[in-house]
């Protein structure tokens, strides 16, 4: 079993070598007709019904001799009290089976004879709720987990992707240290608590974001996961969630009672409901691309050999450094993941999806994906990582690689560019970045800042991940420094800046975000940077202790500043456009990057936003980036300029002061922006 994320690093490390090519096109022409002759099944109906006729099954399974459903009264004690035979529906891959009562209340388990043998139960793959660690599927009355005010729910209008201002949160970083003042803590439900605060009275839970500001939150794996034993809660087992086992049904151990297959499907609800009232919409980590299992998965044991891709002489593919990895690429899979997230969107109002691994899956069902996901809500927002941790028998020039995002509609991928340029690799905890001091990352940040579209002033050839404007438009990119994977900005900033005073390491992180911040493409944040979290130095903290992960809140009365100063970037970004354009075309028109020789003036990037850039208030907005760990000093063109951030400090309505230009020095490790009307 492997659960790492380690293998992330490989698939970056291949990109940030500037070869994604060293993933090898090796086709698989074996494989790709191996399925030719299954039928695949998309009806509505698949696995389980109950209606006025009673209760009906549908499996999809096409090479099995014999199919049956065992029906429990538990969720995983006691024997079946019966056994159905189900019958063979071979236009359709399908096998059937019902009675003339509504089973509500009771749970069921799939299991097919593969022709030698039968296999072990599986609650199969469209399980929606499940008994306790997902092992029996259960029957319930979805309507019945609605919380009040369900059916007028919705989260927040977005009008453009790069409005979207994303916080990536676990459940339990954010609520399990004692100094949340969260009672529910590690839960759903710990988000849909008012009035949490620190011991030092600071705003926690779903009031600190409403203060901090952010549009989007981003939860990590939420649906029913595998590493998490949820009959012992009391371990307090910690785990990211990247291994999944039921992927229509929520994850137990965020529930209060597991074995409850309704609570954690009311829960979840509950906590998304808070947050859409709070104006907050709700992204979900989703991982399509690799079961926590092989042989023991729900697809091997409901259709064996027919979902994961493998390669010619039988072994199960790896481009997941999982294990195994999924074949987007056949109908019944692509189905899966089409009719699994428009589920989700439907069901539980979820306003976006965040793809683990995205360029396993082929461009073609990513943007299938997006045109359905628009049918449902045009808002939703879905990105992903474009990469892969290993190869694939899936051909490169199919995969939905960061590089081939122009080949995909509304789907938008991770900028590995700005991440490691601004901060310095993530592979060398000590390398440092361009907001660190370190020369020669100019063109690369400039890659981030154009949201790597086309621009007549950046250089692709000199960037150190991409060689090419792969972006076709800023809603195609999702620019971050730090996220759950690799060192957290805080621990990387210590590690790389060993020796210098905190203080030195508190303005590069605010430099760093800002950068973010105001660089064309969609922001993404990983949650408490804002109260400079650590994670003590642990970088793949995937089932690490809470005490490792957990955010302790008595931060934010201790890093108050670096708080204020994150709600300044959020309110910046929201009140003005001119950060947010749409096009390639406008950015390209409307900024401009100033001559700086960076041979001579290293770790300095200076550009305007200028023509009242999308529609904004502000004529011209001018941005400088001083990484350099001494003062530097840049030439303001002459004019009215209102001085909106300097020195660590930030105003979002531009009240720092005034200046009419000339020589501004900017300290070390920071921002200077000012704008005029
Ligand atoms: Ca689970």
């Amino acid at each position: 079993m492997f659960h790492s994320k380690l293998s992330l690093i490989m698939a970056s490390a291949l990109l940030t070598c500037g070869m994604p090519a060293a993933v090898s096109a090796q086709t698989n022409s074996k494989y790709d007709v191996r399925f030719i002759d299954w039928p695949a099944y998309n009806g509505e109906d698949l696995e389980l019904t109950v209606d006025a006729s009673g209760t009906r099954f549908r499996l999809w399974s096409p090479k099995a001799s014999e199919v049956r459903v065992n029906i429990y009264e538990n969720g995983h004690t006691g024997s079946a009290v019966k056994t159905l035979q189900m019958k063979s529906d071979p236009a359709t891959g399908t096998w059937t089976a019902s009675v003339p009562e509504k089973l509500y209340g009771k749970f069921y388990t799939f299991q097919i004879n593969d022709g030698e043998k039968w296999l072990d139960e599986t609650p199969g793959v469209w399980a929606k709720a499940v008994g306790v660690n997902g092992a029996r599927a259960a029957v319930i009355d979805l309507d019945s987990t609605d919380p009040a005010g369900w059916d007028t729910d919705k989260g927040p209008a977005v009008r453009n992707f790069t409005d979207v201002i994303v916080y990536e949160m676990h459940h339990r970083d954010m609520s399990m240290h004692p100094s949340s003042g969260i009672a529910n803590k590690g839960k759903f439900l710990a988000l849909t608590e008012h009035g949490t605060l620190s011991p030092q009275g600071m705003k926690t839970g779903i009031d600190h974001l409403k203060e901090l500001g952010v549009t989007h939150v981003h939860i990590l794996p939420s649906y029913d996961y595998n590493s998490v034993d949820e009959l012992n809660l009391q371990d307090n087992t910690y785990n990211w969630g990247y291994d999944p086992l039921n992927y229509n049904a929520p994850e137990g151990s965020y529930s209060t009672n597991p074995s409850d297959p309704a609570a954690r499907i009311r829960e979840m609800k509950e906590m998304i409901k808070a947050l859409h009232d709070a104006g907050i919409g709700v992204i979900m980590d989703v991982v399509y691309n690799h079961t926590a299992d092989n042989d023991a998965s729900n697809f091997e044991l409901t259709a064996p050999g027919y979902y994961h891709r493998h390669w010619d002489d039988g072994r199960y593919s790896d481009a997941s450094g999982c294990g195994n990895e999924t074949a987007s690429d056949l109908r019944q899979m692509r189905d899966f993941i089409i009719n699994s997230t428009k589920y989700w969107a439907d069901e539980y109002h979820i306003d976006g999806f965040r793809f683990d691994l995205m360029a396993i899956h082929d461009t073609e069902t990513m943007n299938e994906v997006a045109a359905e996901l628009k049918k449902i809500n045009p808002s939703i927002f879905v990105y992903g990582e474009g990469w892969t941790a290993g190869d694939s028998p899936l051909q490169t020039e199919r995969r939905a690689l960061k590089e081939n995002v122009g080949k995909m509609t509304d789907i938008a991928v991770f900028s590995d560019d700005l991440r490691d340029a601004v901060k310095g690799h993530y592979t060398n905890a000590a390398d440092r970045g361009f907001a660190t001091g370190k020369p020669g990352l100019e063109e690369t940040v400039k890659i981030g800042i154009v949201a790597a579209t086309d621009h007549p002033q950046v250089d692709f050839s000199n960037g150190n991940n991409s060689k090419f404007p792969y972006a076709k438009s800023p809603e195609m990119i999702v620019n971050y420094v730090s996220c759950h994977d690799d060192l957290c900005l805080t621990d990387k900033l210590r590690k790389s800046m060993e020796g210098e005073p905190e203080q030195n390491m508190l303005a590069a992180a605010k430099l760093a975000q800002t950068i973010v911040f105001t660089s064309q493409g969609t922001p993404f944040m990983f949650a408490g940077e804002e109260v400079f979290r650590d994670k003590q130095g642990v970088h793949n903290s995937y089932k690490s202790p809470d005490s490792i992960n957990a955010i302790d809140w008595s931060n934010k009365a201790k890093y108050r500043d670096q708080f204020d100063y994150y709600k300044g970037l959020v309110a910046l970004r929201k009140a003005h456009p001119a950060f947010r354009m749409t096009s390639a075309a406008d950015i390209a028109r409307h900024l401009k990057f100033d001559r700086i020789d960076s041979k001579k003036t290293p770790n300095l990037i200076s550009y305007s936003l200028t023509g009242n850039a999308n529609g904004d208030e502000w004529k011209e907005i001018k941005v400088v980036f001083n990484g350099a760990g001494s003062p530097q000093t840049v030439n303001i063109p002459k004019g009215d300029w209102m001085i909106v951030a300097q020195d660590g400090r930030i105003s979002p309505a531009g009240d720092l002061g005034a200046t009419n230009g000339g020589k501004m020095t900017l300290s070390p490790y920071s921002a200077l922006i000012l704008a005029r009307k």
